[in-house]
């Protein structure tokens, strides 16, 4: 991949617990892909959802980062101090015309989780605001490919009933914030891109270019998230885990001698070829 010399990559977690194998794979094919093209690779934690998150996630995670020699430039960026941003944005979206209140409960929404705008909310009530989507923007991923326009959300929510902004509100404005212009990650977020990308046109920014990894499978089939209990990686094995995570992507440096994460990182780096992700595109990488 040609990137231009001010590359910007980030990588994002949410502190719901500590990483596994699936989140290990997005921090280092995002890592790799920032430092191959001389960039820097910043990290943001993205607590914005209290009560999804697990006490000493966010340290825990930042402490395995560095363990597998994946250090990043700049502060950490806390999703929590941001509020006042999201709200700006908020109300940006709202003056366009693009945000409409919704007092549906998870029983009456419609396919896919939308409002389609069926529902009165009455004064007092709690709402959630959502976007409403035009389904008019496709980009071309750089893994994926091209990828028309698919309107697979006609709304999506950007504000809570419990007043908690939703991901798709922040995700972009701290991507526009910190000037980030590539985004490595899991293909699970593939058609929250779409919605991501009216946003930013909204706000009248410029979006990153995409690139959505395969996402990894246990035997079983099952996603490794951490809602589906997958096991957190063992920092004290942080060179094996690396190269797991490089065959997985299936990078030669997976099996090149090396006896620290940094010389293992070193030569991921040099080696780094991202386009053998794409002939794996529609397929899951399998973890033990
Ligand atoms: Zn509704």
């Amino acid at each position: 991949m040609a990137h231009p010399p001010d590359y910007r990559g980030r990588f994002a977690p949410s502190p719901t617990g500590p990483l596994h194998m699936g989140s290990l794979l997005a921090a280092l094919a995002s890592y790799l892909d920032a430092r191959c093209a001389g960039g820097a690779w910043l990290l943001r934690m993205e607590d914005i959802d209290p009560p999804r998150e697990m006490p000493g996630a966010a340290d825990r995670i930042l402490r395995s980062l560095e363990a597998h020699g994946l250090c990043w430039d700049e502060s950490v960026l806390f999703q929590s101090t941001r509020r006042d941003a999201y709200e700006e944005a908020l109300r940006v979206l709202e003056e366009a015309g693009r945000v409409f209140a919704c007092c549906c409960s998870r029983a009456t929404l419609g396919p896919g989780g939308s409002c389609l705008g069926r529902c009165k909310p009455r004064a007092g009530q709690p709402i959630s605001l959502r976007i409403r989507l035009r389904g008019d923007t496709g980009f071309d991923d750089q893994i994926l490919g091209l990828q028309p326009p698919v309107n697979t959300h006609s709304d999506l929510v950007l504000r809570r009933k419990d007043g908690l902004y939703a991901y798709a509100l922040a995700v972009v404005v701290d991507d526009a914030w910190q000037g980030i212009n590539h985004v490595v990650r899991g293909s699970d977020l593939l058609l929250q891109t779409f919605a991501q990308l009216e946003i930013f046109r909204e706000l009248a920014a410029t979006a990153p270019q995409y690139a959505h990894l395969p996402l990894v499978r246990d035997t079983q089939g099952t996603k490794l998230s951490k809602q589906t209990g997958a096991r957190a990686i063992d920092d004290a094995f942080a060179v094996d885990n690396l190269r797991s995570a490089l065959r997985l992507l299936q990078q030669d440096s997976a099996d090149m001698p090396a006896s620290s994460t940094g010389e293992l990182l070193d030569l991921a780096v040099n080696n780094w070829r991202p386009r053998v992700l794409s002939a794996l595109a529609e397929k899951s990488l399998v973890y033990p």
